[in-house]
């Protein structure tokens, strides 16, 4: 039942920012869990 666990990551819900709790639309892994705003600057 492989089609299951496609299904349940399909409707997982938005990562959120763990400052803000603004929803992440990017899902790389680069990013961990805060949005743009909370990234900081320095390091880009
Ligand atoms: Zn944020």
């Amino acid at each position: 039942m492989l089609e299951n666990v496609v299904e349940f990551f399909r409707y997982l819900p938005a990562k959120n920012c763990v400052e803000c709790g603004e929803a992440i639309e990017e899902q790389h892994e680069c990013y961990g869990s805060k949005c743009d705003n909370c990234m900081d600057p320095g390091k880009y």
